[in-house]
């Protein structure tokens, strides 16, 4: 095909990135645009950004020194290569992008994906487009619905966006500003997307949200339908083995949520309910509108509704403010609850937030020392949790072949790797596997003799 061009996507952040990143690739499609894994032999390269972090935003510019130089060098091949700045940092920084990196052809925020064919033929004609507008039309709509090969290549688990936005302004957060205001999709295109993507092969399917647990679209008589409730619409679709959510907020996880991790078993047994910090004072500060009590509340009702229920969490340290006994109630707090994983950062000011402007920024030196001190005991936690596995089975959906001949990878319920020998075709099923041992960063098991014996070789092989 003489016109096909190729496009490379990289993402920065969170899995929310990674949904728009092949949504995008898949609005591209149909003008045209295959996806290619390298940026070097690509027509056109998205940078898809986050701007949580001022690390995150140096990572990106330093990215697009990177491509501008391979750009340069297409170039002087007679090809022509666009780049495209999209995400967090192109809804925050607009035209600040192409000011600060010429070399940058288009920038489009995040609910402007469906214009992208559009902004590229215009930037191929030599124009520089910036689009960051929030536009009243629904972006998912408008965005190309995935080839079933496509799917089918991007493997047996995938993302769904069902709720984009956030209205909870905590002080030191960007989201609120750069996706806007809350927005939920209805409960039945959830559903159609999540069949299309059953059909194609997908056994587990993630929700995603900037605030997940706040989902309120639509049902089919017009009411606004909860996230439980959604589960319960989507664990009824045939293939479909796994349901999981992220990223939930501590003040929306109500009765039908807990009931569903009661009553689905497609539902797995993990949540991600970040607290931020263990003290009562900072919550406030952070405007987290939510108490320690409130948190360790909710965790005592859903393990009371599952008993199996793992918790990971996020947090940060070294919020403006937080002295050193702030720091040892986050600490108390972890050990009180026990996490099996979390994600922890040091506390980074972004412009235009409340918490940037507070008194009592802590020095980087005592973020750094509490961070590594907060990360030794989460390792600590994550390490015993998975060591209590040792011993027992695990359901664990194989993915893909192992790096060793025979081996096949997968993960448990709590997102844990493991590894199994097996024959290839259990591969995109959900097997019971015991679990002998623990490596540096994955379990490793055995299956049933009766599953595990090797697949018959054809006649005459
Ligand atoms: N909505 C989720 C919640 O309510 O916790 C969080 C979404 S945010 C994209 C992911 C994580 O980034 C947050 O939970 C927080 O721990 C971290 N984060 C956000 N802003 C930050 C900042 N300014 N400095 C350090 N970490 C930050
Ligand atoms: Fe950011 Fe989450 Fe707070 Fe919303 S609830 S402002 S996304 S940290």
């Amino acid at each position: 095909m003489s016109n096909q061009r190729k496009v490379h996507v990289k993402s920065f952040g969170c899995q929310m990135n990674v949904y728009d990143s092949n949504r995008m690739a898949d609005t591209l499609a149909p003008a045209g645009y295959v996806e290619t894994a390298t940026p070097e032999d690509a027509d056109l390269v998205i940078l898809n950004t986050c701007h949580i972090r001022e690390k995150a935003v140096d990572k990106v510019y330093s990215e697009i020194g990177r491509i501008r130089m391979m750009k340069e060098e297409a170039a002087a091949q007679g090809r022509q290569m666009l780049i495209a700045v999209a995400g967090c940092v192109a809804q925050a920084e607009g035209q600040e992008i192409v000011r600060r990196a010429p070399a940058v052809d288009l920038v489009v925020g995040s609910q402007n994906y469906h214009r992208l064919p559009d902004m590229i033929a215009r930037a191929r004609e030599g124009e520089c487009v910036v689009d960051t507008e929030f536009p009243l039309d629904d972006k998912f709509d408008a965005l190309a619905v995935p080839k079933r090969e496509q799917i089918a290549k991007r493997g047996l688990t995938a993302f769904v966006t069902v709720q984009e936005g956030c209205d909870k302004f905590c002080t030191f957060c960007v989201v609120p500003y750069t996706r806007g205001t809350e927005v939920s999709r209805p409960v039945e295109k959830i559903a159609t997307e999540v069949a299309r993507l059953a059909e194609a092969g997908v056994r587990e399917v993630t929700l995603i949200g900037q605030n997940v647990n706040a989902y309120h679209g639509l049902d089919q008589s017009g009411s606004p339908a909860s996230l439980g409730v959604l589960l319960r619409r989507l664990a009824r679709i045939e293939g479909i083995a796994r349901l999981r959510y992220t990223t939930s907020h501590p003040r929306d996880m109500d009765d039908e949520l807990i009931a569903a991790h009661r009553e689905l078993p497609e539902l797995m047994p993990c949540v991600h309910l970040p607290v931020q910090s263990g003290s009562d004072r900072i919550l406030d500060t952070m405007n987290r509108r939510h108490t320690i009590r409130h948190y360790l509340d909710i965790v005592a009702r859903m393990r009371a509704a599952r008993h199996d229920l793992a918790f990971t969490s996020d947090f940060i340290v070294g919020f403006p403010g937080e002295t050193e006994d702030d720091f040892q109630d986050t600490l108390r707090l972890a050990e009180t609850v026990g996490f099996a994983a979390a994600f922890t950062f040091a506390y980074s000011p972004r412009p235009g937030t409340p918490a940037a402007e507070m008194d009592g920024q802590v020095a980087e030196d005592v973020k750094i020392d509490r961070l590594h001190r907060l990360q030794a005991l989460i390792a600590a936690q994550q390490r015993a949790f998975n060591a209590s596995f040792v011993g027992l089975r695990l359901d664990v959906l194989l993915e893909k072949p192992g790096r060793l001949t025979g081996q096949l990878a997968g993960k448990s319920p709590y997102l844990q790797a493991v590894h199994v020998m097996g024959p290839a075709a259990l591969l995109g099923q959900v097997v019971p596997v015991t679990v002998t041992h623990l490596g540096s960063n994955s379990l490793f098991g055995t299956l049933d003799p009766q599953r595990a014996a090797p697949e018959l070789a054809p006649a005459g092989a």
